[in-house]
């Protein structure tokens, strides 16, 4: 327990003089490919897997490097660009290779997807670059060290990384807890330049931020963007008015949060390679529920899942209601990122049809299978309770309920009705 789990020395070890650093940052033979690729920074069909595949597997090093160049944020905060490359290579080392979605590819996807949310016209000069830097370095460390698991299945586990964080948004304590941690090996600490205040300040917002990608906050998360376009202000400018820490860190919060449910708003084909890295991940976890005698979590019963319907319910009841919200708030910036995931929720709904007959144990309550089952989807959310507070003011902490809060529920959503069975585990 005296150390942070997962933090490792790598075998390379990234030694880099100043003068010597290559143009995206790591050496590639596909230098003129990856420049190719990276022309599409600033747009929402970047092809993230074709970087990664022109840089050698170093995505998130080359995004970050190039996003940091864009926006000037090298400059303005004095990171040396030696020590940001090794910052990098070794954050981007502590994902997965083995893990199919929540790996560095995903972490380059949430930072690129971020950087183009960040420069909506409706937020233009909204955030000091020390916002925008919070932003950015928290969507690169939000899934590092992901085992590939989620956690509920840490928790089912008695895993030591939930003993560690008393089942409390165990894998976001532990993303924040490696990303920080590292700033600390050699020549690694980007932050070094900042004052003490900005040191603080940041971390600060890159902790909420990440603790805000926890799924089981997502309803509440969702509840309070829709509270803030009910009573958006805007300035004289057009661009939206935040005016205290709690708007201006809940727009942050639900644009990182947008930015990691963003891959069915993508291109097609680069969201039906989403979907195939995501179902591998789940059926991953389901064969190994199933081999410790445990109930399979929803959409990882590789013998029963149906990944088109998955991927309907997924957009219907979590990714459509956020996005048409952040659409609301940055109106009309968003509007051809609705239309796409619209149009991809149509194409996974064709496929049902088109899909063969499913296997008899998708058979429903009455026996019916095929049309009916279509329409019903299962999507298990771990929610906090009501009343759970994640106040940041200490005085409204104080007053908050007591912690009963980690009984866990599960949602059971049906598209047939409107209404929403909770059954208490
Ligand atoms: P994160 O683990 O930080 O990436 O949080 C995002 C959540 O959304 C995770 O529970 C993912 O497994 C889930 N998710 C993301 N994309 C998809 C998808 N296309 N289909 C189903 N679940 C997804
Ligand atoms: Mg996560
Ligand atoms: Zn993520």
């Amino acid at each position: 327990m005296s150390q942070i789990s997962g933090v490792k020395k790598l075998t390379h070890s990234p030694c880099l003089a100043p003068s010597r650093i290559p143009r995206f940052g790591v050496n590639t033979e596909h230098e003129s490919l990856l420049a190719k690729e990276i022309e599409d920074i600033n747009r929402w069909g970047l092809d993230i897997f074709k970087i990664a595949e022109h840089s050698g597997n170093r995505p998130l090093t080359v995004i970050m490097y190039t996003i940091f160049q864009e926006r000037d944020l090298l400059k303005s905060f004095k990171i040396p660009a030696d020590t940001f490359i090794t910052f990098m290579m070794t954050l981007e080392g502590h994902y997965h290779t083995d893990v199919a979605y929540h790996n560095n590819i995903h972490a380059a996807d949430v930072v690129q997807s971020t950087h183009v949310l960040l420069s909506s016209p409706a937020l233009e000069d909204v955030f000091t670059d020390l916002e925008i830097m919070a932003a950015l370095f928290a969507s690169a460390i939000h899934d590092v060290d992901h085992p590939g698991v989620s956690n509920q299945f840490l928790i089912n586990t008695n895993s030591e990384l939930a003993l560690m964080y008393n089942d409390a948004s165990v894998l976001e304590n532990h993303h924040l807890a490696v990303g920080f941690k590292l700033l600390q090996e050699e020549n690694c600490d980007i932050f070094q330049n900042l004052s003490k205040k900005q040191r603080q300040s940041l971390r600060t917002m890159v902790i909420d931020m990440v603790l805000a990608t926890d799924m089981s906050k997502h309803m509440n998360v969702l509840a309070d963007l829709k509270t803030m376009v009910e009573t958006k202000k805007v300035t004289s400018l057009g661009v939206l008015l935040l005016d205290n820490y709690s708007d201006r860190i809940q727009v942050l919060q639900n644009m990182v949060h947008c930015a990691d449910l963003s891959n069915p708003t993508k291109p097609l084909e680069i969201y039906r390679q989403w979907t195939d890295r995501i179902m591998v991940e789940y059926f991953t976890q389901g064969d190994r529920e199933r081999d410790k005698g445990m109930e399979i979590s929803p959409m990882c019963d590789k013998h029963t899942a149906s990944v088109e319907k998955s991927q309907v319910g997924f957009i219907d009841y979590i990714v459509h209601p956020l996005w048409e919200t952040w659409a609301d708030l940055v109106h009309p910036d968003a509007q051809d990122i609705l239309d796409t995931l619209e149009d991809n929720r149509e194409w996974y709904q064709s496929m049902i049809r088109h899909s063969p007959s499913p296997p008899p144990e998708e058979q429903d309550s009455h026996g019916a299978i095929g049309a009916s089952t279509s329409e019903k989807f299962q999507f298990e959310l771990t929610l906090e309770e009501e009343g759970e507070s994640d106040s940041e003011n200490p005085q409204e902490a104080e007053h908050a309920e007591p912690e009963s809060t980690t009984t866990r529920c599960r949602r059971t959503l049906s598209p047939d009705t409107t209404d929403k069975e909770v059954v208490r585990e």
